[in-house]
């Protein structure tokens, strides 16, 4: 039998590998763990776990809790605190594994320790149901990151979709607006990933700190309403941002978006039995992994090259959005897979410095700015949290 040496590109991986460089910027497996009890202190079911994630390379990764607005119209507020809840549950399950950090220096010790770092996040303003004594109320819980708006639109903010309604503002609202600005004075990172346009520019003109895109898109590979084009990505670099490119096919890829939409109206998908909706979702992802034809990984190695070639390789990141997605490409199936991106990437010709700039260091750097020296001191006292 044969063995073969590691090549030059793998050794430089296993070197990049080994401080555990990798930033997530979208991560939604706190999801799982709420409504099916998982324990992503094991080696599971879904994208991302803490065995996986420590295989991977993860440092960190932003623990996001979104709120389906059609399954809990009423309920967004409560609904974000119990996925919070089950964000510190992970915690004290695990803790020599997993601590959740609210600033730089956090992140560094947790590291020093041998944790992943958890930075908690919500995906959708209605979670804040309107209230920005509810946004400081979550940011005393440990909210970081903050994705403006989902797909909803909100009365102070425009999504990406289209049919907002005549209630819907173009861009933010002078609410939205005080909205960023208290982001801003927190220490809460403005993420503008699902955000329409005008709502996009109007974020990036209030935002006083540097603001993120975690999980999207260049719209110039792929002409996708949830995709930033170059005009877009030049002004989040000029405000000293980070674009997280996300991992999903259809988002990425017009033939990956067809082979989705093939896919999940077959009758496997529409046949699917499952008692919940998080339990039917995880039966998708798996159907997904078993019939879609794969989309590559290369793929996402092209728009981190296209965002790189617009705005320079201190800007672009990654934000996989694991467990929010049915399907990911081939080889980046779940989180695990990092190092398969580095490898990727160095064979694309970016020096061992850059990939780990791309796949963690520069999500990083936002991170600190937004949460570090001159915002609200986190104060909280764990035993407080409720
Ligand atoms: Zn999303």
């Amino acid at each position: 039998m044969r063995t073969t040496e590691p090549g030059p590109f793998e050794l430089a991986r296993d070197r990049i590998l080994a401080r555990r460089p990798v930033f997530d910027a979208h991560v939604d497996s706190i999801g799982r763990a709420l409504d099916l009890e998982h324990d992503l202190g094991e080696r599971g079911a879904g994208q991302l776990d803490l065995v996986r994630a420590a295989e991977g390379g993860l440092g960190a990764w932003v623990v996001v809790a979104w709120v389906d607005p059609e399954l809990f119209p009423d309920a967004a507020f409560e609904r974000t605190r119990a996925m919070f809840r089950a964000t510190r549950q992970l915690e004290a399950r695990h803790p020599d594994r997993f601590r959740i950090v609210g600033n730089d220096e956090e992140l560094e010790a947790a590291a020093q320790d041998g944790c992943i770092a958890g930075i908690p996040g919500i995906e959708g303003g209605h979670a804040i149901e309107g209230s920005l004594e509810n946004l400081a109320w979550f940011f005393e819980q440990g909210l970081r990151v903050m994705t403006l708006v989902w797909n909803n639109h909100l009365p102070w903010i425009r999504s990406c979709e289209v049919g907002a309604g005549p209630d819907v503002p173009a861009g933010l609202s002078s609410f939205g607006r005080k909205v960023v600005r208290e982001m801003n004075r927190l220490g809460i990172v403005v993420d503008l990933s699902h955000a329409g346009v005008q709502s996009f520019y109007d974020a990036l003109e209030e935002t006083r700190a540097p603001a993120i895109a975690s999980h999207s898109g260049c719209r110039a590979l792929h002409d996708h309403p949830r995709n930033l084009d170059d005009e877009q990505l030049r002004r989040l670099a000029a405000n000293g941002g980070v674009f997280g490119v996300v991992f999903y096919p259809p988002f990425l890829d017009a033939a990956a978006r067809e082979e989705a939409k093939r896919v999940r109206t077959s009758a496997c998908v529409r046949e699917i039995v499952a008692p919940d909706p998080a339990a039917r979702f995880l039966k998708r992802q798996r159907i997904m992994r078993a019939k879609a034809s794969p989309m590559s990984a290369e793929r996402v190695a092209d728009h981190i090259v296209h965002a790189v070639n617009v705005i320079g390789v201190d800007h672009v990141g990654i934000g996989s959005d694991y467990d929010g997605i049915d399907w990911a490409p081939e080889k980046l199936e779940d989180a695990s897979c990092y190092g398969h991106l580095a490898e990727l990437l160095l064979q694309r010709g970016f020096a061992e410095d850059e990939v780990a700039r791309i796949l963690g260091d520069n999500m990083r750097r936002v991170f600190a700015a937004a949460t570090g020296p001159g915002t609200c001191a986190f104060e909280s006292q764990r035993a407080a949290l409720v």
